[in-house]
């Protein structure tokens, strides 16, 4: 028998390593680049909602990460400057883990069964071709009008939430709280910058804790922050692109990165990995030709996440217009339907 193919990925973020523990569990041999070095603070919600737990689960991670201390979220609540929700319960638990965690658990992980991981190595964008997989993640906004996206993100202790989720919303933005590991609270959020408007720049983490008298900047009061944890991403595109439509195989963010506020971009690089998985081990063993599992990964990811990246930019657009967020504040206190209907159609 012919000896497997090698395959590399580029990037050892949340799909990358997974895709690289899930050929590794088939017998292919791998090597994953990572530009960056382990463990380190990611801007991200840490909340990982959606199939993508499935995915996990029949990866066999699902255990793997409850040992790293991976905690439940299991109620939400949803805040304006002036109103609340009550906590609702999510229609389904959430897994929640800070991805100082969960990038160096899958690391070693993939390592155990024998996969190559090499820190602080860069590849060179324009190298992925035949045998390489791009799991690079976000991508920057191919336009420079309209509105730029930026990320921050700090964990805190002393912070009692009033659900495992909470979804504080404001004119440029919002701030997500939940309980991670470690009984510490992520508060992460994403804010508009302006075009045209230079002053509006990212202003480190003062835009995490809220406008005065708001719920948010109540509930940090008496937060101890953790300096180190704090990190910020900038030049985010939110607009939706196909997996059919890129010329090179990619997983996660590579293909597409959905809007934040739905807590489903794990669960897609996930996903987009287990996808990934058979067509690039049957390539290995010789049985595929490189475009056609290709084009069968691109067309499944397309079918899988078709739907929900629509869902996805309406909600974003909702949550985000002023002018909306007490109306659907007052909806998200009265009833289920909203929460129900804006995380089944996410994810
Ligand atoms: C503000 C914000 C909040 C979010 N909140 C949530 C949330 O609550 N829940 C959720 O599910 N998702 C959330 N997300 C999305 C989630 O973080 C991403 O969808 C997820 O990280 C994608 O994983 P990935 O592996 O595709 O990319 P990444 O995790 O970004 O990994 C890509 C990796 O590739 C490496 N790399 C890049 N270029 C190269 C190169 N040339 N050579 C070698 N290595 C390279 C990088 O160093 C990085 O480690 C949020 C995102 C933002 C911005």
């Amino acid at each position: 028998m012919p000896a497997a193919k090698p395959i590399t990925i580029v990037g050892g973020g949340l799909a990358g390593l997974t895709l690289g523990i899930g050929l590794r569990q088939r017998g292919v041999p791998v090597t994953v680049h990572e530009a960056g070095r382990y463990p380190r603070h990611r801007v991200c919600g840490e909340f990982i909602s959606g199939r993508g737990q499935d995915s996990l689960t029949r990866l066999g991670l699902r255990e793997w990460l409850a040992r790293s201390g991976a905690v439940s979220a299991r109620t939400a609540a949803f805040f304006t400057a002036t109103q609340s929700s009550a906590p609702r319960p999510l229609p389904s638990p959430a897994i929640c883990l800070s991805r100082f965690a969960l990038d160096v658990a899958l690391a070693n992980k993939l390592r155990a069964i024998g996969g190559e991981l090499l820190e602080g190595e860069r590849v060179a964008a324009e190298s992925i071709g035949e045998g390489l997989v791009r799991a690079t993640g976000r991508r920057p906004p191919a336009e420079t009008g309209g509105s730029r996206w930026f990320g921050l993100k700090i964990h805190a202790r002393n912070v009692a939430l009033a659900a495992d989720l909470e979804m504080h919303v404001s004119a440029d933005g919002y701030v997500g709280l939940c309980q991670i590991n470690g009984g510490e609270v992520n508060v992460c959020g994403l804010f508009r910058k302006r075009a045209g408007n230079p002053g509006d720049a990212p202003n480190g983490r003062g835009l995490l804790l809220g406008q005065p008298g708001s719920p948010l900047r109540e509930r940090l009061a008496g937060a101890a922050f953790d300096e180190d944890s704090f990190c910020a991403v900038a030049g985010l595109s939110l607009r939706p692109e196909r997996a059919a439509a890129r010329s090179e195989l990619c997983v996660g963010d590579a293909i597409t990165m959905i809007p934040p506020v739905t807590g489903n971009g794990m669960s897609m690089a996930f996903e987009s990995a287990e996808l990934a998985v058979a067509p690039l081990a049957a390539w290995s063993r010789g049985e595929t030709g490189w475009r056609e599992a290709r084009r069968k990964i691109a067309r499944d990811c397309d079918a899988a996440f078709a739907r929900r990246l629509a869902w996805a930019k309406w909600l974003q657009r909702l949550v985000l217009t002023p002018a909306l967020q007490n109306p659907l504040a007052a909806l998200a206190a009265r009833s289920d339907w909203f929460w129900r209907l804006a995380f089944e159609r996410t994810r």
